[in-house]
């Protein structure tokens, strides 16, 4: 299935897991370190209440993905007894349903593997992030390079068809040799799935706080800007499919959560801090994670806030998000979801981008040019504004 056979009521589940084992020096996600086997049980239990009284949108679930933080520091178990909530309430939960987990390379045995697949995982997301043990010392990732090749060989052996890896470039001091060995050794590991992100300074982390301080220098936008082009040739030249910015995949192995975001399918988030959507309405749970917990023991609602999207502003949302993928946005699906015409409600907007070589319309879709694709964020701000 690819993202636009979906259907529009299609919809996914997300399902946060905040533990890590220690928080990496540019990380600024909703996770918590240093809390116990008690603690994940807890957690865990209180994702079933709120799984279980939540109202589910009518359509088909074609995804479930355990994010966090590090999913795979939980018992194996309490995530199959997650699963087998799941299926408990969704009748025609099958095996095309994609049911994903984000692995931390120092957390994982092939037995984790093991019992993670016989639990209902069918997707494994592990991030690699670097191959120089020295970037990820300084990131404070808890791997070496050989526990992601470990976790490679172990995840196919425990029965995993579907590998996503993940990598981060623009490191501190990070050169353009290392990024190509980088993605090279990730090519040998034969991954379904790479995901690559260009690294960003958060405000509040200490890799903000080193560049501010110059203890830490970012390669500059030039080298960050080879590093990316360098990752689109050679992906493809190596027969992965650039089918988002920052995603690539072997031909029928594109991420089908992600693209549920990307075509603004309605998704339920679960979990300290998740965020849901559905038919123009957002809302948001507690970030804390002993609040997120009490409230669900206790009955109450995890809920922090809401916000409702106009029309316009759903429009809107749709094309800049759209727009990531390489296939574009489809004029029919727009008219079918909004029941308007892509073209009127956009005219200004894409004739100027149209003219400016950003944009092209292609057997009914519009897409990025490649020219647009390099400066994807300004194509994006059009539509926000
Ligand atoms: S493992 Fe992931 S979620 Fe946890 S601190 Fe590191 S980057 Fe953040």
């Amino acid at each position: 299935m690819t993202g636009d056979d979906f259907l529009l009521t299609d919809w996914g589940l997300y399902v946060h897991i905040p533990f890590c084992q220690a928080r990496c020096t540019y990380c600024d996600f909703n996770t918590v370190t240093h809390m116990g086997v008690e603690d994940h049980q807890r957690y865990m239990d209180a994702l079933i209440l709120e799984w279980e009284r939540a109202t589910l949108p009518t359509g088909r679930l074609i995804s479930v993905f355990f994010g966090g933080g590090t999913p795979s520091l939980v018992d194996p178990i309490l995530i199959g007894q997650f699963i087998a909530a799941v299926r408990a309430r969704v009748t025609d939960f099958d095996a095309r349903v994609e049911v994903t987990l984000e692995a931390n390379p120092g957390t994982v045995t092939r037995e984790t593997f093991r019992t993670l697949r016989r639990v209902g995982i069918n997707r494994l997301s592990i991030g690699a992030q670097a191959m120089q043990e020295s970037h990820l010392k300084a990131l404070n990732r808890i791997h070496g390079v050989p526990d992601i090749h470990r976790a490679v060989t172990d995840a196919r052996a425990a029965g995993f068809e579907n590998v996503s890896l993940d990598a981060i470039y623009g490191l501190p001091s990070q050169s353009f040799a290392e990024w190509q060995e980088t993605l090279t050794e990730l090519l040998d590991l034969n991954p379904d799935h790479l995901s690559l992100y260009r690294l960003q300074v958060e405000e509040g982390t200490p890799l903000a706080d080193g560049v501010r301080r110059g203890t830490l220098v970012m390669p500059d936008d030039d080298r960050m800007a080879d590093m990316a082009d360098f990752a689109a040739v050679t992906l493809e030249a190596s027969g992965l499919e650039h089918y988002e910015i920052a995603n690539w995949a072997r031909k029928g192995f594109a991420s089908q959560h992600n693209q549920l975001y990307w075509t603004l399918n309605s998704y339920l988030g679960l979990g300290a801090g998740a965020h849901s959507y559905h038919e123009g309405r957002r809302w948001w749970n507690y970030r804390g994670v002993r609040r997120y917990v009490e409230s669900q023991h206790s009955g109450d609602s995890a809920r922090d806030d809401d916000e409702v999207l106009s029309p316009m502003e759903q429009m809107r949302e749709y094309m800049w998000l759209g727009l990531r993928r390489q296939r574009g946005v489809s004029r029919e699906r727009f008219q079918n979801k909004f029941e308007e015409n892509l073209d009127q409600i956009f005219a200004e907007t894409i004739g100027e981008l149209t003219q400016l070589g950003l944009v092209e319309s292609y057997d009914g879709i519009l897409r990025l040019t490649s020219r647009g694709s390099d400066l994807a964020n300004t194509v994006f701000r059009q539509f926000m504004a």
